[in-house]
C-alpha cells in the first residue's frame, strides 16, 4: 500500500507558485517574508498589518482512527481549497510532521492525493528546522541541569528528582530508560534519565501556546526541571537559562508559510502529538491566519476524544479562540473496523459492519455537541468504498440530524470538496455556542473525571502508581487548578486500544500526573501510553531512498 501510495508522485508533479505570490494572496507583505528557498517562508508577524482577526475558525477532527489515519489533514487541505473555489479568502493552519511517524507506520502529515500542502518532501523531512531547534533547546536545558549537578549543585537539586528528560525526533524505544553520568567523577553525576519524542517535549507545547517572544521566555522560565531535597521545585528561571533557551527558539517561533495544491496559503507550524501532548498547531499561526482570512481551516490530532478535546479545553481557552464550526472525518474502513471487521478484511464490502461502527462516530458527534459545536460529518471516500456503504453511512448520519457530505478531495482536490464546503458554510452562518467542557478551578482530579466520564464514557477513574502522590504535590504547589492534557491511546475511547466502538462504563487508570508549568497544564498519563513510541516490525523507512538527482523515493 504505502509503496503504491500516489501522494509523493502527485506532489512532485505539481507546479508550485513562488512563495511571494502565495503570501500576496494571503495579504502578507513581502517585507514580512523570510524565504527558505522558493516555496517556503517564515513569516515575521510584526510586519503584518493585523486586520482585526475576524476570520471564522473551522476545526477538523475525526472518529477513532485506524493505524493509517482517516484523512484529517487531507480533508483540512481539501476543504480549504474548496472554500477558496467558493470565493472565500481561506487559509489552512496545520501541524508540522514529526519524523517518528514518517519513518514508522503512519507516514507524513501533509495530507494526501490531490489535497496536500507542498513541497511535501521538504515539509515532511527537515522543513525549516523548527523541530531541530526544539530538540536542541530541550537538550540544552537537560545539559545545563546535569552541568549544574556536576558543578557543585548550588540549588540543591535532588538528582533522583530531575524531571526534565531529553528528546529526539525518532521513534527509538531503546532510549526510553537510560542512565547518564557514568564513567567516574569527571563525567557528571550518575542518574536515571530517559528520552521522549520531540513532539512530547514541553518546549513544543510552549512554542505552540506562546503569544510572542516575551511570553515564550516567561513560559520557559516557569519550566519545572526538578525538585530539591526539600521537595521544592527548581525552574529553568532558577538556573538562569531562560534567555538562552528562548534565543535558540527565536526563529522557530515564526510561522511557516507554504501552499496547498490548489494554491491556498497554508501556515504549517508546531506539532505536538495528540495522544501524548496537546495535539494542535501553534496559536501564533492560527491567530495570524484568523487575522488574514475569512475562513481558517485547522486540524487537531486523532479523534475528538484527544485532539479536539484539547483544542477546545486548552488551546482555545488559553488563546481566546472561538471555534465557529467543526468537521468530523469518518471513513467506511474505520467504521467497519469499529463494527468488528479484521484489519486485513477492511477492503471487502460490508454495509452491516459499517453501520455497527457508527456507534463510535455517534459518540464523537455527541462529544463535539458537548462543546457547543454542531459537527459536519465528512465521509472521506476511499477507492475501495462501495456505493451501498457510502449511501448507508450518509443516510445514517442524516437520520441522526447531522449535516453530512461525501468528501472526494483525495481524488479531486478542492472540486471534490464542494458539497462539504457548502455544509460548512451553512454552519458558519448559524454560528456556534462554543464553551469548554470543565472549569480548571475545580481541580485536576475533577477535570479528569469530567473528561473521562463525559468524553470517554468511563465509569470510574482510578489514580494508580505515582498519581496519588503527584496529586498531593500539585496541590502543595498550587498547580492543581491548571487545565489537564490527557495522554491516552488514540484507538479507543478507553485506555485499552483493542476496545473498539463506543465502550461504556470502563475504568480509566491515571498512573502519573506531570506538571508542565511552562505550557500551563498538567499531563495525565493513562493506561500504557508512552511518550517515546517504538518503530513497527516493517517501518516505512524500509521503502525509502533518494535518486541520484536528489529526488525522494518512498515518502507518503
Ligand atoms: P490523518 O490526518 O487523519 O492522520 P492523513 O490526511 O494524513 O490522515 O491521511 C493518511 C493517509 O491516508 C495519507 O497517506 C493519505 O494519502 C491517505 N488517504 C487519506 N484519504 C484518502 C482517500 N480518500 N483515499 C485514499 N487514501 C487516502
Amino acid at each position: 500500500m504505502p509503496s503504491e501510495n500516489p501522494d509523493l508522485a502527485i506532489a512532485q508533479a505539481a507546479a508550485l507558485r513562488p512563495i511571494a505570490e502565495i503570501a500576496a494572496r494571503a495579504g502578507i507583505p513581502e517585507e514580512a517574508l523570510i524565504p527558505h528557498g522558493h516555496h517556503i517562508a517564515k513569516v515575521d508577524r510584526s510586519r503584518v498589518t493585523p486586520s482585526g482577526g475576524t476570520g471564522k475558525l473551522v476545526l477538523v477532527s475525526a472518529m477513532s482512527p485506524t493505524p493509517a489515519g482517516e484523512g484529517k489533514s487531507t480533508t483540512t487541505v481539501g476543504l480549504a481549497d474548496a472554500l477558496s473555489l467558493a470565493g472565500r479568502r481561506t487559509m489552512v493552519a496545520l501541524r508540522e510532521p514529526a519524523l517518528g511517524p514518517v519513518m514508522g507506520v503512519k507516514g507524513g502529515a501533509t495530507g494526501g492525493g490531490h489535497a496536500q500542502v507542498v513541497p511535501m518532501e521538504n515539509i515532511n523531512l527537515h522543513f525549516t528546522g523548527d523541530f531541530h531547534a526544539i530538540q536542541i533547546a530541550n537538550n540544552t536545558l537537560a545539559a545545563l541541569v546535569d552541568n549544574h549537578l556536576h558543578q557543585g549543585n548550588e540549588l540543591g537539586i535532588d538528582p533522583r528528582r530531575v524531571q526534565w528528560r531529553r528528546v529526539v525526533d525518532v521513534n527509538d524505544r531503546a532510549l526510553r530508560h537510560v542512565v547518564v553520568g557514568l564513567g567516574g567523577p569527571t563525567q557528571g553525576v550518575p542518574r536515571e534519565d530517559g528520552f521522549d519524542i520531540v513532539v512530547a517535549s514541553e518546549i513544543m507545547a510552549i512554542l505552540c501556546l506562546a503569544t510572542d517572544v516575551a511570553d515564550l521566555e516567561r513560559r520557559i522560565a516557569r519550566i519545572v526541571v526538578g525538585f530539591r531535597y526539600d521537595r521544592s521545585p527548581v525552574t529553568a528561571g532558577d538556573l538562569g537559562v531562560a534567555g538562552a533557551i528562548t534565543l535558540l527558539l527565536k526563529d522557530a517561533l515564526l510561522p511557516n508559510l507554504v501552499q496547498t495544491l490548489g494554491g491556498t496559503p497554508a501556515l504549517v507550524h508546531g506539532g505536538p502529538f495528540a495522544n501524548i501532548a496537546h495535539g494542535c498547531n501553534s496559536l501564533a499561526a492560527t491567530r495570524l491566519a484568523l487575522d488574514l482570512s475569512e475562513v481558517v481551516v485547522t486540524e487537531a490530532g486523532f479523534g475528538s476524544d484527544l485532539g479536539a478535546e484539547k483544542f477546545l479545553d486548552i488551546k482555545a481557552r488559553l488563546g481566546g479562540l472561538h471555534p465557529d464550526a467543526a468537521v468530523l472525518v469518518a471513513t467506511v474502513r474505520a467504521l467497519k473496523m469499529h463494527g468488528g471487521v479484521a484489519k486485513d478484511d477492511l477492503a471487502a464490502e460490508d454495509v452491516d459492519a459499517a453501520l455497527r461502527g457508527t456507534a463510535n462516530l455517534r459518540r464523537h458527534v455527541e462529544n463535539l455537541r458537548r462543546f457547543g459545536l454542531e459537527p459536519v460529518i465528512a465521509l472521506n471516500r476511499f477507492p475501495t468504498d462501495t456505493e451501498a456503504e457510502i449511501d448507508a453511512v450518509l443516510d445514517w448520519a442524516r437520520g441522526q440530524g447531522c449535516r453530512a457530505a461525501l468528501s472526494e478531495v483525495w481524488a479531486s482536490g478542492g472540486e471534490g470538496g464542494r458539497a462539504l464546503a457548502e455544509e460548512v458554510l451553512a454552519v458558519l452562518e448559524e454560528g456556534s455556542d462554543y464553551r469548554p467542557l470543565y472549569d480548571p478551578a475545580d481541580g485536576v482530579e475533577a477535570s479528569i473525571r469530567t473528561i473521562a466520564t463525559e468524553v470517554y464514557g468511563a465509569g470510574e477513574v482510578l489514580l494508580t502508581d505515582r498519581a496519588p502522590a503527584q496529586l498531593r504535590m500539585l496541590r502543595r504547589h498550587g498547580w492543581d487548578t491548571l487545565p489537564v492534557c490527557m495522554a491516552k491511546t488514540q484507538y479507543s475511547f478507553s485506555e485499552d486500544p483493542t476496545a473498539l466502538g463506543a465502550p461504556d462504563g470502563h475504568t480509566l487508570h491515571v498512573r502519573d500526573l506531570v506538571p508542565r508549568i511552562g505550557a500551563g497544564f498538567v499531563v495525565a498519563l493513562t493506561g500504557a501510553v508512552m511518550t517515546m513510541p517504538g518503530l513497527p516490525k516493517e517501518p516505512a523507512a524500509l521503502r525509502m531512498g533518494v535518486e541520484a538527482d536528489g529526488t525522494a523515493r518512498g515518502l507518503f
